[in-house]
């Protein structure tokens, strides 16, 4: 085994002389033994709580709207710095492997803390098919891979459409945001889940999950939800 780490680090130094690899939010060089994020970065990152995920101000976003059992973010966003560098990679720097790594990330942190306890799916934000083809990969969907490949939870990627291509939510008031996206979505009857995780790469006032969950309930009633997003905007 200890060969085996050996050799693998050598294979690491090896590649990062070949093509050195660089830090998602800083953009300094990564060492052999740091992925994706460097490790000054991980420390500074402005993480959210964990002690409570049935009431925080990610969960309260949906109350007494859809039936919620848990929700969280991992970190705030902000509209500069640290965080906005590595939303802007995630969402438009060609990055899926960063993507999926922070999936993985996240679902190691949230695992002993029974985060995904009773849910049954995951069922990320859909893109459209127009934004699909400009952007190259739905970043919310390999965010969702890398939270299946350690919590073992299936991801539904074809049951939920995106229909309309709607206008960005940047830059829009709370009731701009809500009726941007009514309406965007059409999901498929018979989801085989009663519990569904849904994942975004960052909530603000939960309006495009909200219409997400909307969509689903017409189409499936008895359906719970939990919230998971890598970001939640800073007030
Ligand atoms: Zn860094």
């Amino acid at each position: 085994m200890r060969l085996m780490a050996t050799i693998k680090t050598w294979l690491t130094d090896f590649r990062d002389v070949l093509s050195p690899r660089f830090c998602a939010t800083c953009g300094e060089k990564l060492n052999t033994t740091e992925q994706k994020i460097c490790g000054a970065c991980l420390i500074r990152l402005p993480y959210l709580s964990k002690k409570d995920f049935l009431d925080n101000e990610v969960s309260r976003l949906f109350w007494a709207k859809i039936p919620i059992e848990r929700g969280h973010s991992y970190i705030y966003y902000h509209k500069e710095g640290l965080t906005h560098e590595l939303f802007m990679k995630m969402k438009y720097g060609h990055r899926p492997d960063l993507c999926r790594w922070i999936g993985l990330m996240m679902a190691r942190d949230l695992i002993p803390r029974h985060f995904f306890e009773g849910i049954e799916a995951i069922v990320p934000v859909p893109l459209h098919w127009l934004r699909l083809i400009e952007r190259g990969y739905n970043q919310s969907y390999h965010i969702s891979k890398g939270l299946s490949e350690v919590s073992g939870i299936p991801v539904l990627n074809s049951c939920v459409k995106r229909i309309r291509n709607n206008e960005t939510q940047t830059h829009k008031t709370a009731t701009e945001r809500i009726n941007n996206v009514k309406d965007v979505f059409q999901a498929r009857s018979c989801i085989p889940a009663h519990h569904i995780l849904l994942v975004d790469d960052v909530t603000t006032t939960g309006a495009t999950l909200y219409s997400l969950a909307q969509s689903i309930l017409k189409e499936n009633r008895d359906m719970v939800f939990s919230v998971l997003t890598v970001g939640k905007a800073a007030d």
